[in-house]
């Protein structure tokens, strides 16, 4: 894989897988343009070299080509003011050939949205997997899906993945394509790398102590991360709705609060894991507790082994926030994924803002952090302390694999 720094791209075409899948509202006014942003470091590079720049997207979930509620057409102008040049539709992505070959040094061109043809994704439409036909239907989208690829890198001299938010997903733009292109010219693009680079100081060059920090609803979706992170972390904090399996696991009366009863047997054994690996698994020692799932419920702060018949756990207590805060301010890696509290409601907020708090701190003492994973993201954005974290991950699902341990297709693809 190239570094993308190290390129000119003078009167080259250059195809960047981008992700532009960004919320519209119902007069298709973009409401939150981050992901454009994102973009921008490896935007500029391509054009400020010279290069003939071909963006790339997905844009949410059509069904149907063309599908008008998903086009990108409704960004076009947008993404125009924010590259402070014209840029080129085309509005069909597999009949772009005469636009692109008219392009000039410094061009920008859109095409529309890749979903629009089923081959991006390789899923069959219209076909349930039971019926009858599916099997021939993806038998033949397999080898459409080969065309569909071979016409998407034939636009193009390098090919540039900067969507870490589709990284996880083999799909035609996102993977596929770097078939067609010598490891001297495919790459990450700033976005993606910066992303790669963080991902790397939390699972391979890892300054210790190593703190991680699960939240979130529920321990079912966390389990291959918690695995994954007892053979990498010295500390792991489990917190939010997922504290009370474990409180249960251990013969604690949890009252209302949230509980996987199928899975006690499995809280039980990831104690157990996390004492055989010799990693410090801290859990909640008190809880803010509510007589109803609303922020003006009534609440009292106790014992999580302890929480009254009509109650249910909604954050951490004040005993918890420190206890958390003084592992989180002693580490010199921290992962935080997922809330410790219910933190959409600010009265429940409490709990999370000290573990934002605590990992501000650690960072300007030294300590690398990431943020990431959808709710987290929300949690610090919240709090206004995006800025003062080391990075805040713009992949949910992806980096969620990658911290599972898996490898990312679209970031393996890019070395072969
Ligand atoms: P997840 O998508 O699994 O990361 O879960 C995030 C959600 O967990 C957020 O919407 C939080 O409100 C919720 N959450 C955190 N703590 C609790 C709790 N004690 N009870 C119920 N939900 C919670």
């Amino acid at each position: 894989m190239k570094n993308i720094e190290q390129l000119n791209f003078e009167d080259k075409r250059v195809i960047v897988r981008v992700d532009f899948n960004v919320p519209l509202d119902e007069n298709y006014n973009i409401t939150d343009d981050t992901r454009i942003r994102a973009a921008m470091p490896t935007i500029n590079k391509v054009i400020n070299d010279g290069g003939m720049l071909i963006l790339m997207s997905h844009l949410g979930r059509p069904k149907k080509n063309p599908d008008e509620k998903y086009s990108l057409k409704h960004i076009v102008n947008y993404l125009g003011q924010v590259i402070g040049k014209e840029v080129i539709f085309a509005d069909d992505c597999m009949k772009a050939a005469e636009k692109i070959a008219a392009m000039k040094a410094g061009d920008v061109l859109l095409l529309e949205n890749l979903r629009f043809y089923a081959e991006e994704e390789g899923k069959v439409r219209g076909i349930e997997k039971e019926e009858e036909g599916y099997d021939e239907a993806k038998k033949a989208l397999k080898e459409s899906q080969k065309e569909f690829t071979k016409t998407l890198a034939s636009y193009a001299d390098y090919y540039v993945n900067d969507a870490f938010g589709t990284a996880h997903r083999a799909h035609a733009s996102t993977a596929l394509i770097a078939d067609y292109f010598d490891a001297d010219h495919k790459m990450c693009g700033f976005l993606m790398g910066k992303e790669v680079e963080a991902i790397d100081k939390v699972m391979k060059d890892i300054k210790r102590p190593f703190t991680a920090i699960m939240g979130g609803s529920k321990v079912s979706t966390k389990i291959d991360i918690i695995e994954n992170l007892l053979n990498k972390v010295d500390n792991l904090i489990l917190c939010g709705g997922m504290t009370y399996t474990f409180k249960k696991a251990l013969g604690g009366n949890i009252g209302k609060s949230i509980c996987e009863n199928d899975k006690l047997d499995l809280a039980l054994s990831l104690l157990q894991e996390a004492k055989d690996k010799g990693v410090n698994l801290v859990l909640a020692e008190d809880a803010v507790v509510a007589d109803n799932f609303s922020n003006d419920a009534n609440t009292m702060v106790v014992d999580p082994m302890d929480i009254p018949e009509a109650y249910e756990g909604m954050d951490i207590g004040p005993k918890t926030r420190e206890m958390f805060g003084d592992v989180i301010r002693s580490s010199k890696t921290i992962l935080w994924n997922g809330p410790c509290g219910v933190f959409e409601f600010d009265n429940f907020a409490n709990g999370s803002r000290a573990i934002a708090e605590a990992i501000v701190e650690a960072t300007k003492n030294g300590a690398f952090s990431l943020i990431g994973g959808g709710d987290s993201v929300a949690c610090i954005n919240k709090f206004d302390m995006a800025n003062d974290v080391s990075y805040v991950s713009t992949g949910g699902g992806a980096l969620l694999e990658a911290i599972e341990g898996k490898e990312l297709p679209g970031i393996a693809k890019l070395k072969d």
